[in-house]
């Protein structure tokens, strides 16, 4: 059976959450701990929900889905090809994007199916990569296109503020390995693909990334987003939607 975690926002900082219906029941410690308990319950509606988790650092592929690689004529990967987005872009549901007001004049969404990490993950076969997975989530790897391009290094491109929505919460003990991904821009769907066109699978991935870096619990991986990633503007409100993971919506407002 699945379980719905949030990390919901209180009065003293964020507590980690178990979704049980209308109510969150708030826990001690992150729900990946052996020794997590729970404080008492609450009703949802009370709690406005951050980020899902507090990743050290997010992991993202390029190049991950055959369609997209086409549509950017790249060669298609021997291995998976990593990049990182900074931490402190993670925002949660519902909150904003900022469009910066300098630098770029293209800003990109792109719908992925985040790996959360629950175990502390280094050199871990594909085999036994499933057992280090806590759940799943949605992401949004927002892009200043134009900046990728003209950098060649993508860390100022996939790193401003706010270019990294997750969740809106974590989903455990699912299958992954094919699930209806789509993401819609006011309304109208813009990518629409399914996990199962994924080239390197999640084992794989959770498996090259962990042969090069130790991964830490609340890690996140980014999976790559599927063909048909297109322009924000200030303004617009971008939803990405992965089948038995649920719903990121986040609206994108002008950088002051
Ligand atoms: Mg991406």
């Amino acid at each position: 059976m699945s379980t719905t975690y949030v990390r919901a926002t209180m009065k003293k900082g964020f507590r980690y959450c178990r979704v049980k219906g209308a109510m969150l029941e708030l826990l001690s410690d992150p729900p990946w701990l052996d020794h997590v308990h729970s404080l008492g319950e609450i009703g949802a509606a009370l709690l406005p929900v951050s980020a899902p988790c507090e990743p050290s650092k997010v992991v993202c592929l390029g190049v991950n889905y055959a369609d997209h690689a086409k549509e950017f004529k790249h060669e298609m990967p021997e291995c998976p090809l990593l990049f990182m987005k900074a931490p402190s872009a993670v925002i949660g549901p519902d909150q904003d994007i900022v469009y910066p007001p300098y630098w770029t004049t293209q800003v990109d969404y792109e719908g992925e199916l985040a790996i959360v990490i629950g175990k502390t993950a280094k050199n871990v076969p594909a085999s036994q990569a499933l057992g280090y997975v806590f759940g799943y989530t949605c992401l949004n790897d927002v892009t200043a296109r134009d900046l990728q391009r003209k950098d060649g290094q993508w860390t100022r491109a996939k790193s401003f503020d706010t270019f990294c929505p997750i969740g809106p919460h974590i989903v455990t003990d699912i299958d992954p390995s094919n699930l209806r991904i789509r993401t819609l821009v006011n309304g109208t769907v813009r990518q629409e693909s399914s996990t199962a066109n994924l080239l390197f699978k999640i084992p794989q991935i959770v498996e090259f990334v962990s042969k090069s870096m130790t991964l830490l619990p609340g890690d996140v991986i980014a999976t790559g987003t599927p063909s048909g990633v297109g322009p924000l503007k200030p303004g617009d409100e971008v939803a990405i939607e992965i089948e038995q993971v649920g719903t990121l919506r986040n609206k994108v407002v002008p950088g002051a």
